[in-house]
Formats: structure tokens, sequence, C-alpha cells
């Protein structure tokens, strides 16, 4: 690796994203000891408390001073949405106002099943065991997008502002702080409201976060990012984390024209260049790319895309997750029949690809991850659009 490849992590934007060194570095112009910095962390981190007020092994002094230099919890919860079965949607309040989502998935559930099935390739039977009380969480990475994709509610809504490292891991403190019983928090997908490699820094600093064993301690192979396909990111998380991170593309298309028309990222990063980003993506042993494909009526659903698709991804180490489009509302395009859908899954599979079925039931919950949608903000465009 040449130097100039090697990206420099930016400084933390708040006390709350800042990892146990940067503590450290901190305390000591405080004139504090080092020991502190795992005391703090850990607070944040595995006890989930952000008030400097109730770390209560600190001196007063201290904790005065964790205060009066701004360490406070980021985002609120505003809502909580329970569905019948087991997963459950919180409505996240930041500090400007702005809301973002995320949902919590038991596996077991519905729409665990739809999500990651063939996933967890090399795990242990003892790990999908304690994996029954297991809930993967979906988190935004961005308050809006601005990747405009035909068929997102995100998209359409465009890039409202970017979210700190500090507001994406509180989605997964907050969250963890509902899990109720045995449940534990098993895995952590980049699946939400935004394009998370259009937001790296933060990305990537979430991602230390949540995988620091003095933290939340959760395996980087337990974390899925999913992206529309930004090519240099790709090839700087594969650098960042030597491609234990999950990777799960949005491709959607095999062909350019069509790609290009569900998604504009497709000019700035073509096809080609895409798909050898992925090739180069180093996959670790036993485990598998998700390449994601949102099925839309009439643009993407025929039985020669199925096939230009099969031949695009042969010889790749990867599944593919076929999602029925959700509707979106103020867009024209909607998901194909259900024949059509089926169609499309067996020319897959006869082409010897493995392929999962992501359907939807279109109920409030299950619907939700990957396409929060800016509700309030939705309804604003198209009110504008009238005016
Ligand atoms: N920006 C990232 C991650 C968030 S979107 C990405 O695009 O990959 C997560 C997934 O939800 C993507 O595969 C996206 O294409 C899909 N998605 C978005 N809107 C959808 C809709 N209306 N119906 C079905 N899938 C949708
Ligand atoms: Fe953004 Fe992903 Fe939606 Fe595209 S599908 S607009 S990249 S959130």
């Amino acid at each position: 690796m040449s130097l100039q490849s090697r990206s420099v992590p930016p400084q933390a934007q708040s006390l709350v994203e800042q990892l146990p060194e940067e503590w450290e570095l901190l305390l000591h112009e405080w004139s504090e000891p080092r020991y502190r910095a795992l005391q703090i962390f850990r607070w944040i981190y595995q006890r989930g408390v952000l008030n400097p007020e109730q770390m209560t092994d600190l001196p007063k002094r201290l904790r005065d001073k964790l205060a009066e230099a701004g360490l406070a919890p980021p985002a609120t919860v505003a809502k909580t949405q329970d569905s019948a079965d087991g997963t459950k949607k919180l409505l996240i309040e930041l500090a400007d106002g702005k809301q973002v989502e995320t949902v919590l998935i038991p596996r077991g559930s519905v729409a665990a099943e739809d999500l990651f099935a063939g996933d967890g390739d090399d795990e242990t039977a003892e790990s999908r065991a304690t994996d029954s009380q297991g809930v993967t969480q979906c988190i935004s990475s961005q308050v809006g997008c601005a990747m405009g994709c035909a068929f997102c509610a995100s998209g359409i809504a465009g890039l409202k502002r970017q979210m700190s490292a500090g507001e994406i891991v509180s989605q997964v403190l907050l969250g963890r702080a509902t899990l109720e019983g045995s449940a534990r928090l098993a895995g952590v997908v980049f699946m939400g409201m935004g394009e998370p490699l259009h937001n790296y820094d933060a990305l990537a600093r979430a991602i230390r976060l949540i995988s620091h064993p003095d933290g939340l301690g959760m395996s980087l192979r337990r974390l899925t990012v999913s992206t529309s396909g930004l090519v240099p990111e790709i090839d700087r998380l594969a650098r960042d984390f030597s491609g234990q991170v999950q990777l799960a593309v949005s491709l959607h298309a095999a062909d350019t024209d069509t790609r290009t028309r569900l998604m504009p990222v497709n000019k700035k990063y073509p096809l080609s260049e895409l798909l050898a980003a992925v090739r180069r993506y180093p996959v670790p042993r036993r485990r598998r790319l998700t390449i994601e494909y949102t099925l839309v009526r009439g643009l993407n659903d025929t039985e020669l895309a199925a096939k230009n698709l099969a031949r695009t991804l042969h010889g790749l180490r990867a599944k593919v997750n076929l999602i029925p489009m959700n509707p979106v509302a103020g867009v024209s395009l909607a998901a194909p029949d259900e024949a059509t859908v089926e169609r499309f899954q067996q020319i897959l599979r006869d082409e010897g690809i493995d392929t999962f079925l992501r359907r939807r039931r279109g109920d409030d919950i299950a619907a939700a991850c990957g396409q929060l949608a800016l509700h309030g903000e939705a309804r604003k465009v198209r009110t504008s659009e009238r005016v």
C-alpha cells in the first residue's frame, strides 16, 4: 500500500464519538489520569450512559468538566412503533430537530427471514443458536440522500445533511436500550436512510466505535454496509477494514442504460468500474458479497435482464437479494407481478446464482429497512411541486 492511499482519520467532531486513545490525549491535557479514558468510554458504549452526571465513579470535578466540554446525548427517541412479529421502529430526533429512523429486527421474525436469508455462511451451530435471541439493527447514515435513485423515498427528498459518527452510533445505543429479556444486538446493517459511503469519515468512525472491544464490541463481520456503488469509497472500506465489513452492493440493473435510469450515480461510477471494485473487494474465506436488486416493473424485470445479471455475476462469490419495489408516494414506478418476480428468481437459480426473495409485505415496519423515508419531507416536496 502506498503512503498516499493510506487514509488519515479526521478528528472527532464531538466528545461522544472519541475513541479511547483520543480520550487519553484530552485527559492528559486536563491533567487527569490516563485510566479515566477507558472508564468514560465504557460508560458511554458499554452502559449507554452519555450524561456525565450519571458517571458515578468519576470525581465531581471531572464530571463537571465533561458536561462543560459538551458531553451529552446527541439524539433521543421521539417515537417507538412495535409490530406484531417483534420488529421495532424508532424515530430518532437529532439535536437540531432533524429526524431519522432505525429498525430493530429480531432473528426469526418474518422481516429477518426476508432480510437475512442465506447470510451467516460461516457461522457455527453454536453461534446460530445464540443468534436466535439476536436482533439486527438497520441504521441510517445521512438525513436524506443525495443519490437520487428513482425508486427511493430518501433519494427523492434529497440530502438534508450529513450525520456525525456520534449521531450514527447513538441509534445503536438507543436501539440496544430498548431490547428486552435475553435479546441482544447481533448485527448492524447500514441500510437505513442515506448512502453510507457518501459520508465515509463518519461511517468509518462509527464502525470503529461499534466494533471497539471496550465499547459495543461487535465483530466487523457482523456489520454490513450497503452502497449504491461509490467506487473510491468501496476501495477505502476494503483497505481500512481489510474486507472484514460485509459489503452489500445495490446493483438493480446489469446494463448501463437501465442502471443509469434507475440510479444517476451510474453516470459517475459506471457499471464496469463498479464491478471491478466489487471483484477486488477482499471477501474473507467462506463469506460472500450481497448483491441487492430492487425489481421495478417493466424496467429491470425481464428475462433478458435476469440472464444478463447472471452473466455479469458469473464467478463472483455473491448471493442476490431480490426486492420487489415497495411503493413510494408520488412515484409511478411499481413492483412487477408475482409471476414475473418468480420467473426472474428462477432464471438466476437455474444459472447457478444463489438468490433470495425479500418479500416485503407492505406492512409498516417490515417494509421499512432500506427505505426509511423522510415522510414529512417527502410530503413537503410534493406540496412545493404543486405550487
Ligand atoms: N444507500 C444505500 C443503503 C440504503 S438503501 C444503498 O442504496 O444501498 C438500502 C436498500 O433499499 C438499497 O438496496 C435500496 O435500493 C433499497 N430500496 C430503496 N428504496 C426502495 C424501494 N422503494 N423498494 C425496495 N427497495 C428499496
Ligand atoms: Fe440513496 Fe440508497 Fe435511496 Fe439510492 S437507494 S437514493 S443511494 S438511500
